[in-house]
């Protein structure tokens, strides 16, 4: 089957004695998403609070806004658009009209600070920014504000040259088309910051290709989880599909784990403008959600509440968490609280457009300490420090290879080159395969804290902890937490003779990093930091000196 930007065709994949089809193409470019979005028409598309976006007004919306970016601001194929908002429609209009307007789409963290933004917008070289009120405002005196556009300004105080969304968007036709331009495959289409092992994030640049395999990857995943549980794998496929989403549509989860799948299959997506347990047990009762995606730090807390029982949340069918190490403790408490529902914990980066491997219903349960099997389109290896393959059971670099992998970084060559080798990804992350194939993730190899699922690169925050006067060494640390997984730890030596407090630093951290990078837990040593010969830090060493693990 074929159409315009889409190749259908499908294959068999054999899984575990289960034969299941899927796509063996994916939709090629972003475009064809859309189109085929179109035909959903009245059905809602997002949900934000009591607004109702039906898939017709947003794809008129968004093709009237690529007109208006290519009309008035001069956006041609190839340049950057970027987005700094929280989850709110806009964002997704916003993000649907980049990428009509040929434009690589470029979300940031909303939570960054005014540097962090100016950052992002300069590396990224955007040329125009689509922001909410909250992140405009941080823009004052910025070279952007003359080709900023302003989202529910609300009372902010916007800087001057700033236009408003819904001014720029002006009259919406009934029969609004987007701009002619041609994209393919290989075009790129998104940037999404990582951080950088180097102390800057750094964009991870994927292409069309990457975007229009996520939705496959999640159809598939939803069939191979059916099919395991002995269910007719298309079976339910049909129904409505309604996902809550419990994390920000500017990381790639949010994104193409949750919004590129639900656009594409015709379902809803319920948006959170920001994380609550008991408002997103409400939200499930009042929109019959059946699917919730988020970290699992969302699912915990959300089992965890006293109000759990007092809603209606028997449409619930699925849970799904990913981001971040699941504990087997999680799926326990899942099954204990909310029987019957199908789990699944999704591994993915940024780096691989999201999902990549993914362990759920029968098999999630059997063994619960697994990340499960990569998905369709997606080949695994374990490798040495030689790069050598290693046989099963053996512990090495999780390496992945597929369409879902992005083209590299941007105006990045050199990391580019060290984290992408003959089309493998190296993911930093410590694994081994089983000998039917189930992946586990043992350890991490990169310098990281994952923090309730937002990633913090331990370069990063030690670089900002030496601009402070008073620090003569610091190391940044993961420290276990309950809920979030794990909290940001910071060891530091003082100057001789200098003197600084946890909260001194925490306030001079707070003016340069986003709130969930700056360190809670403090301890200061008095002796050098223990490095080995090469003078890198030995942290194992230090988390066990402050631990006692
Ligand atoms: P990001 O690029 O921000 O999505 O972060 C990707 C990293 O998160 C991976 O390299 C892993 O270290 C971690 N990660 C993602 N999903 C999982 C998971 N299901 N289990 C354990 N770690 C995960």
């Amino acid at each position: 089957l074929t159409a315009p930007g889409q190749l259908f065709e499908m294959a068999e994949v054999e899984v575990r004695g289960t034969v299941i089809r899927t796509w063996k193409h994916a939709p090629l470019h972003f475009p064809a998403v859309l189109e085929a979005s179109r035909g959903h028409g009245a059905k809602d598309f997002v949900v934000y609070e009591d607004e109702r976006l039906s898939y017709e007004d947003h794809y008129r919306r968004a093709a009237t806004l690529a007109r208006r970016l290519a009309e008035e601001y001069g956006v041609a194929k190839g340049d950057r658009v970027a987005i700094a908002m929280r989850n709110l429609p806009e964002w997704v209009i916003a993000f649907s009209a980049a990428l009509a307007a040929g434009a690589v789409t470029v979300p940031l963290n909303a939570w960054w600070t005014a540097p962090e933004l100016e950052y992002g917008l300069a590396d990224s070289g955007a040329k125009v920014l689509i922001a909410d009120g909250e992140r405009a405002a941080r823009l004052h005196g910025s070279d952007i504000a003359a080709r900023l556009i302003v989202a529910r300004a609300d009372g902010w105080d916007l800087p001057p040259g700033a236009r408003l969304f819904d001014e720029v968007l002006g009259e919406v036709a009934a029969d609004a088309r987007p701009p002619a331009v041609e994209v393919g495959p290989e075009d790129p289409a998104t940037i999404f910051y990582t951080s950088g092992t180097t102390g800057r994030p750094k964009g991870a640049l994927g292409s069309h290709r990457n975007l229009g395999q996520a939705p496959m990857s999640v159809a598939y995943a939803l069939a191979r989880t059916r099919a395991r549980a002995g269910a007719d794998p298309y079976g339910g496929m049909g129904g409505p599909r309604v996902t809550l989403l419990t994390v920000p549509l500017f990381h790639a989860t949010g994104c193409f784990a949750a919004l590129i799948p639900t656009m594409f299959s015709g379902g809803t997506l319920v948006l959170m403008h920001k994380w609550d347990p008991e408002r997103a047990l409400q939200l499930i009762e009042r929109e019959k959600v059946t699917a919730m995606t988020g970290v699992p730090t969302n699912a915990w807390q959300l089992l965890s509440h006293p109000s759990l029982d007092k809603y209606d949340i028997s449409s619930l069918g699925g849970v799904g968490y990913g981001g971040a190490p699941a504990p087997p403790k999680l799926l326990e408490r899942l099954n204990t609280r909310l029987p019957s529902r199908t789990a699944s914990n999704g591994y993915g980066m940024t780096e691989t457009t999201a999902l990549a491997i993914i362990n759920s219903g029968p098999d999630y349960v059997a063994k619960p300490d697994s990340i499960g099997l990569p998905v369709a389109v997606c080949d695994v290896k374990i490798c040495g420090p030689g790069g050598e393959e290693l046989p099963p059971g053996e512990v090495g670099e999780l390496c992945l290879r597929g369409p879902n992998v992005i083209m590299g970084y941007w105006n990045r060559p050199a990391e580019t080159a060290e984290t992408f080798i003959d089309g493998w990804v190296h993911t930093g992350d410590l694994a081994r395969v089983d000998e039917e194939g189930f992946v586990y993730v043992v350890d991490r190899a990169k310098d990281m804290v994952i923090r309730g699922g937002e990633n913090v690169y331990c370069a990063e925050v030690e670089a900002a902890l030496y601009e402070h006067p008073a620090v003569e060494e610091a190391a940044v640390i993961g420290v276990p937490h309950e809920e979030l997984g794990e909290e940001v730890g910071a060891v530091v030596r003082l100057a001789p003779g200098a003197s600084a407090d946890p909260d001194e630093l925490r306030a001079f951290l707070r003016e340069r990093l986003a709130y969930f990078k700056v360190p809670t837990r403090f301890w200061f040593r008095d002796g050098e930091l223990p490095r080995n010969p090469a003078g890198k830090l030995i942290k194992t060493r230090l988390r066990q000196e402050v631990l006692g693990a």
